[in-house]
């Protein structure tokens, strides 16, 4: 039998180090080698351009890469600009840059640029205290995360069948990684037939093992795709109900301060933040940083602090039973926990012209622009919506698209969208913005090919041709659920702490002698953070923030109900 064993993997693995020093370079690969020579390959190069060409003989072979240490002061390429172009190579190693003390700055910007996991200062001696420790901690991250080869999932589907474009949404979301193949082309067609399939019912999804999925549902998907669906206990300490910057803030803040915390989502991980091509305004992240990154950065990092995250599991209902708390899902089974974070954020709102729910993923696509934005390619784009959400969708299609129009129902951008985008937009020059205008009617054979737009200033109607249109008009929570059980404002939002007893009474029906906390709902030990909460701010910042306070508020319940 040809298979490799644990061991054999490793063996092949290379920690690969660069540095046009040769004194310098043979010195890291020596201190390298000492310590992780017997279960690492130790790969020196002296220049940018040699440790490339090193990466991409292995790459082709099949070789592994764990780590890769750059200088940064290099004459070619300096050492981010290499990482860079070694990132393409191999996305899952992880990346250090070795800096003089005056180079700091540089390493700290490349934190962003090239998603660095760590810089280190020469000299770095002695090892003991200052290498090996954080390759100990890369090679950890990387057995755990990216030691096998990328699996791929093969999705072959037709462009404008909405099924096939919300697979590819929820995969892209969830980060797995897969392989798009158009039914219509030669290899989508090899692919179907040596899956036995008609092509009538797509998309077909081959799973890295090889098994053909005829249209399978979101769950199927994650359980065939190594995403996890069900829970491994039946009680926990905490169980945190959305999976967006607020629920994972609870999980990494809740596991790490031992709660037994399980994280249950309804589609993928990430929320609306997730949905965004560059947050610009995350403390930390001067040069942004994309919704994906960021919650592949928090997903882990909850998952390391022994929080479990399950995806496809929505929450139907809860319950209060004594001192636990119930939460019911869709397919009817349930969960028990001590303690819940309601983090459920909110949903788009619908636009409810005609034809738009027709071609819905046909053409039509709500809130998200990233899984499409290669469609976009010579395309004339429109963007409905005046806040920062579609305002950064614009910015991002329109590096594909021919020509992207902003329509906005307001008379001017500034009364909903951030200065710094309003300003970015203003100096692209194939974005055009159609202030008081509306969508009123979608029409196409299989797809989008038309829209009616209202100039409500002028009153008049025309129509367009168009392929391709992104909604991003505002958002409600998804609390109906909730009706009966936790006190809500007339939007459905959920009301907390102090605004739950204006007057300084106790909530009706309060049990407790205390008041409710400040992120406390209705019900004691059922906590709300993030987007869902009555009066919150919308913000990614404040969600993170606003799901570690709720946690310190669990442990202060836990302690005294
Ligand atoms: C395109 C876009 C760009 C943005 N850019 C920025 C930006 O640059 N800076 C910034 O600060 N903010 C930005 N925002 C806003 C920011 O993303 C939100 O404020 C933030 O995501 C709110 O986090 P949350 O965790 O409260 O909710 P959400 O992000 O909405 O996450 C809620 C999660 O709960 C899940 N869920 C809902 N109901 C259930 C249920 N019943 N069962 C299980 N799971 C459920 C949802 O599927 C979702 O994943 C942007 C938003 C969008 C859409």
């Amino acid at each position: 039998m040809g298979g490799m064993t644990a061991q054999d993997e490793t063996s092949r693995a290379a920690i690969l180090t660069v540095d046009d020093d040769p004194g310098v370079s043979r010195a890291v690969a020596r201190d390298l080698r000492r310590q992780y020579g017997s279960r690492y390959r130790i790969v020196r190069a002296e220049s940018a351009s040699d440790a490339l060409d090193a990466l991409r003989q292995m790459k082709l072979r099949g070789d592994l890469v764990a780590v890769i240490l750059a200088d940064y002061r290099m004459p070619e390429l300096n050492g981010i600009e290499f990482l860079e172009q070694a990132m393409d190579i191999y996305p899952g190693a992880r990346r250090v840059l070795l800096t003089a003390y005056a180079d700091t700055g540089a390493a700290i910007d490349a934190i962003n640029v090239v998603d660095l996991d760590h810089y280190l200062l020469k000299p770095w001696d002695p090892p003991e205290e200052k290498l090996y420790p954080v390759v100990d901690a890369l090679l950890d991250a990387w057995l755990e995360s990216d030691h096998r080869p990328v699996p791929e999932t093969k999705v072959v589907g037709h462009r404008w069948s909405a099924r096939s474009s919300e697979v590819r949404e929820f995969l892209a979301r969830n980060q797995v990684p897969y392989r798009w193949y158009q039914s219509d082309e030669p290899e989508g067609q090899r692919l179907l037939a040596a899956a036995k399939a008609d092509g009538l019912a797509l998309p077909v999804v081959i799973t890295p093992d090889g098994d053909p999925l005829v249209e399978p549902s979101d769950a199927e998907l994650a359980a065939r795709v190594g995403l996890a669906t069900t829970p491994s206990k039946d009680f926990y300490d905490l169980i945190v109900i959305g999976g967006g910057p607020a629920g994972l803030g609870a999980a990494v803040y809740g596991a790490s301060e031992g709660l037994r915390t399980v994280l249950v989502e309804r589609l993928a991980t990430g929320g609306q933040a997730g949905q965004s091509s560059r947050i610009e305004n995350y403390l930390g992240f001067p040069d942004g940083v994309s919704g994906a990154q960021l919650t592949d950065r928090a997903r882990r990092q909850a998952t390391k602090f022994g929080a479990e995250v399950l995806t496809t599991r929505e929450v139907t209902g809860l319950e209060v039973r004594g001192p636990a708390r119930r939460v019911t899902f869709a397919d009817g089974t349930f969960l028990d926990a001590q303690a819940i974070i309601l983090a459920t954020g909110v949903s788009y709102r619908r636009l409810g012209a005609p034809g738009l729910d027709d071609l819905t993923g046909r053409g039509v696509y709500y809130g998200s622009a990233l899984t499409e934005a290669a469609a976009c390619a010579g395309q004339d784009v429109y963007v409905v919506g005046g806040a920062n959400s579609a305002g950064q969708a614009a910015v991002y299609l329109s590096r594909f698209a021919k020509s992207v129009t902003m329509l906005v129902r307001g008379s001017s951008l500034e009364k909903s969208m951030s200065y710094y985008l309003i300003r970015q937009i203003a100096g692209i020059p194939n974005i055009a913005v159609r202030t008081c205008t509306e969508v009123i009617e979608a029409s196409g054979e299989d797809h989008l090919e038309h829209l009616t737009l209202r100039d409500t200033a002028q009153g008049t109607t025309e129509t367009v041709d168009a392929q391709l249109l992104f909604l991003f008009i505002g958002a409600a929570p998804l609390t109906d659920w909730l009706d009966g059980v936790v006190a809500r404002d007339g939007r459905g939002f959920v009301v907390t702490g102090p605004d739950l007893s204006p007057g300084g009474e106790r909530p009706r029906g309060w049990p407790l002698d205390r008041g409710p906390y400040y992120l406390e709902t209705s019900v004691p030990g059922v906590f709300v953070a993030g987007d869902a909460r009555a009066e919150s701010a919308k913000r990614v910042a404040s969600a993170v923030g606003e799901g570690a306070m709720a946690v310190m508020l669990v442990h202060r319940y836990l302690e005294k109900p």
